[in-house]
């Protein structure tokens, strides 16, 4: 039978989703250990469980027939030119579950070159394509689009928001700059061009009162500005970056939320988890089996792993063990609500 629960509850089950999602599964390097304390700090700052708090704040602030934009892409000149498979699983996880759940419409953001990738894991989740222009009462699907990576994305994101009125701003897993400008790897070296100005539109979101989540794994991530000084602190080189620039790879937008998690996907799912909590849906929360579909189809479509290779793989971790992942979300959910 399905079960009420109360606001204690609410709040252990979660604490064992962001657990889960914050789990350290990093080879010990410049990324290791890196994930608990700006999961601390996120917390810290905003007082609360962040995953729970973004699922919450999401589903106050949208109803049916609102859009939300969720931007991901993560691409490398030379090394991952199409980006890689953290991101757009997260990405496409989320517009589902928002679409499902709340009835709103999910706008996709990324670079011409990253567009295949998030395409692909979204018609994985079974989410079709759709023009904003066919977007009718009832209708679920994406509609997807490429920010500009120039000086038109000042122009592009003022129309975009006078255009969709978005609700919500969602960005996991995008080049943040640091505080001279520079976007950069976890690994302390820089991006180089060909990526969205994505900071463009979160700071226009933010002065238009948009709600804006910023999501990421190692706090060089746009929208993770309110974690620049534990990034500074606990993340090597946060402080001081590997390219001339020397400014480090910390980002300074911040979002209005902060969600970091051990990969950028997993963060994505658990607030998803925790959208299903809040709306009594496990449902929402897709299966592993399908999430190693998902991973499958990014790497069909040109991305990579991040860590290296063309490889079913997230950050270094097989797709088999992100499937577990999500099984787990979904089994805690289905527990909690009493339909295990
Ligand atoms: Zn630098």
């Amino acid at each position: 039978m399905a079960r009420v629960l109360d606001e204690g509850a609410i709040a252990q089950v979660a604490d064992a989703v962001e657990q889960l999602c914050c789990l350290e599964m990093r080879a010990p390097g410049s990324t290791f250990g890196v994930v608990r304390p700006l999961a601390s700090a996120a917390r810290q700052l905003q007082g609360a469980a962040p995953m729970l708090l973004a699922a919450r704040a999401l589903a106050d602030r949208l109803h049916g027939g609102d859009a939300v934009i969720i931007a991901t892409g993560f691409p490398v000149p030379g090394v991952m030119p199409q980006g890689e498979t953290d991101g757009p699983p997260g990405a496409a996880a989320l517009a589902r579950a928002l679409a499902q759940g709340l009835g709103v419409r999910p706008y996709l953001l990324g670079e011409a070159a990253t567009l295949g990738p998030i395409r692909a894991a979204c018609e994985a989740l079974d989410l079709p394509e759709m023009c904003p222009g066919d977007w009718r009462e009832g209708a679920v699907g994406f509609a997807l689009d490429a920010f500009p990576e120039d000086e038109l994305a000042e122009e592009r994101a003022a129309e975009l928001l006078a255009w969709l009125r978005p609700r919500a701003l969602v960005i996991t897993e995008k080049p943040g700059e640091n505080r001279l400008g520079i976007t950069h790897r976890a690994g302390g070296l820089p991006t180089g061009p060909g990526r969205a100005r994505i900071e463009v539109l979160l700071r226009q979101a933010r002065r238009g009162g948009v709600l804006t989540v910023g999501i990421g794994d190692n706090g060089n991530e746009a929208g993770l500005g309110a974690l620049t000084e534990a990034t500074r602190r606990h993340k090597p080189f946060g402080e001081v970056c590997l390219c001339p620039c020397q400014g480090g790879i910390a980002a300074v937008d911040p979002a209005e939320i902060t969600v970091v998690g051990s990969v950028s996907n997993w963060a994505c799912y658990g607030i998803v988890a925790c959208l299903a909590l809040t709306l009594a849906n496990p449902e929402l929360v897709h299966e592993g089996r399908r999430e190693e579909r998902v991973i499958e189809a990014c790497l069909a479509a040109g991305a990579v792993d991040g860590f290296g290779g063309e490889v079913p793989r997230v950050d270094g971790i097989p797709a088999r063990v992100n499937g577990q992942v999500v099984d787990i979300l979904r089994a805690i959910i289905r527990v909690a609500l009493g339909r295990p």
